[in-house]
Parts: C-alpha cells; sequence; structure tokens
C-alpha cells in the first residue's frame, strides 16, 4: 500500500468564507462532521470519481463523500451494481460499506453554501485533488461527475478544457494511459429535472466497468490497456 494522498487540516484556512460557513455550521449543528470531507476508497484504487463538494446534510453531516443525501443513494446502488462496492449502503460512515478498486474525493473538500463553490474555492482546494492524481501508481480512470469536477480534474492534469470539453459519456485518454469519462452529476436537481436518468448514469458505468476492467489487464501484462469506446473491445496499447 502507498502512502496516502495529502489531506487539509480539520480547520483548513484557504477559503475564508467555507471557513466561516463551517464555523457556522458547527454552532447549529455541533454533532456534524462541518469539516473538510476526507476521500473514501484505497488511495491505490484504478478508479477516481470526483464529484463537486459535499451537501450540506450529506457529506458534510457524516463526513463521508456523498453519504446522507439523495446523489449517495444513487451513487451507492450504481457502485453496487457494477462491482465498486461490496455490503449494504445505510447512509451512515459505519454501515460497513467497502468500495472496491474505487475511490470517491470531491473537487472541493468543504461543503460550500447553495451547493456553489466560487472558482477560487476551487482553485484553493486543487491541491488536494492533485494529491488524488499524483499517487503511485495514479488512477487509471477518472470520473469527474459534473462540469466543475471535470474542469478541476483538467487544471490539475494540465489539460486543455477545449480538446477535452465536458460531455456526459465522452471518453478522453489523456497522458500516462489515464482516461477521462465524465458524466453529469447525480445530484437530486439532476435527477428531478431528467437530466440525468439511471439508465443514463448506468451507461456510464458500463463503459467504466470496461475501462478499469482494460486498465487492470493491462497493468497485469505490464503495459497501458485502453478501452475503445467505438467497438467496445479493450485494446493493447503502449501509452497516449
Ligand atoms: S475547500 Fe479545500 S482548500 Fe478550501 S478550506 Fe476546505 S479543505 Fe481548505
Amino acid at each position: 500500500m502507498r502512502p496516502g494522498s495529502p489531506a487539509p487540516s480539520a480547520d483548513c484556512p484557504l477559503c475564508p468564507r467555507l471557513a466561516a460557513f463551517r464555523r457556522a455550521n458547527r454552532r447549529i449543528h455541533p454533532d456534524w462532521h462541518n469539516g473538510p470531507v476526507a476521500s473514501f476508497g484505497d488511495p491505490a484504487a484504478t478508479l477516481l470519481i470526483v464529484g463537486l463538494a459535499p451537501g450540506l446534510r450529506g457529506a458534510n453531516r457524516t463526513g463521508r463523500p456523498f453519504t446522507g443525501d439523495a446523489a449517495g443513494e444513487i451513487l451507492y446502488a450504481t457502485l453496487g451494481r457494477f462491482g465498486f462496492a461490496r455490503g449494504q449502503y445505510r447512509a451512515v460512515p459505519d454501515d460497513g460499506l467497502e468500495l472496491i478498486d474505487c475511490r470517491i474525493a470531491n473537487a472541493v473538500r468543504c461543503v460550500p453554501p447553495e451547493n456553489r463553490p466560487l472558482g477560487a474555492e476551487v482553485g484553493a482546494c486543487r491541491q488536494f485533488l492533485e494529491g488524488e492524481l499524483r499517487t503511485s501508481p495514479a488512477p487509471a480512470v477518472i470520473l469527474p461527475l459534473g462540469g466543475i469536477a471535470h474542469g478541476s480534474v483538467l487544471r490539475a492534469l494540465a489539460l486543455e478544457r477545449s480538446r477535452h470539453p465536458f460531455a456526459h459519456g465522452a471518453v478522453y485518454r489523456v497522458h500516462n494511459g489515464m482516461t477521462l469519462a465524465p458524466s453529469y452529476h447525480c445530484s437530486r436537481y439532476n435527477l428531478n429535472t431528467g437530466r440525468l436518468t439511471p439508465a443514463m448514469f448506468e451507461q456510464v458505468f458500463a463503459t467504466v466497468r470496461a475501462l478499469v476492467d482494460a486498465a487492470r489487464a493491462g497493468r497485469a501484462r505490464g503495459d497501458i490497456a485502453a478501452y475503445e469506446p467505438q467497438t467496445g473491445r479493450a485494446t493493447r496499447r503502449l501509452g497516449s
């Protein structure tokens, strides 16, 4: 097991607005987590899922990404269906749920008011996202949920947005054999408005499952494997 990624302190001061919001929430809800939410899952996982930020009554309350709100219901159910989680998700951090070759991080680790982080806050927290990407081995497949998370992953990897625009279901091969497979965020709003349906989310995870399996097979052979979305086949190659 390699060392864990760098993590912010419980009182990280880098975003004054979010630090003030944390303090205010601690006064109102002293029994809640109300701090930067640590990533969940093995740092050596092949798949890294990047959400936007903790929800006020979700991860900010429970302390585990996507735990306790509507987004977590569909995310953890889908992870279980595609073999990325085992155990029963019960919306609490001590439910015993385990991720399998999968890790979940957020682009912004502290809850933002109205679920809307400012650009400067996304930028300030990127150093911790970079820690998730600089591990060895680095995640082979990255699934950003929503345009802000996608943009922050691109910045962290020094990739041009114009060449890798956010698009639900897109698959981008990037440097070092990584693949980006963005999806609409599985927020209650997106589900209620129909922007994202469970079927659309499952389609992304079917692709991600194939990408992860191909990456694992490639690593076992000592090379880099890739998934051809056009043909649905895993192929072997030597780099990207
Ligand atoms: S969002 Fe990230 S950078 Fe900003 S205060 Fe929280 S942990 Fe620190």
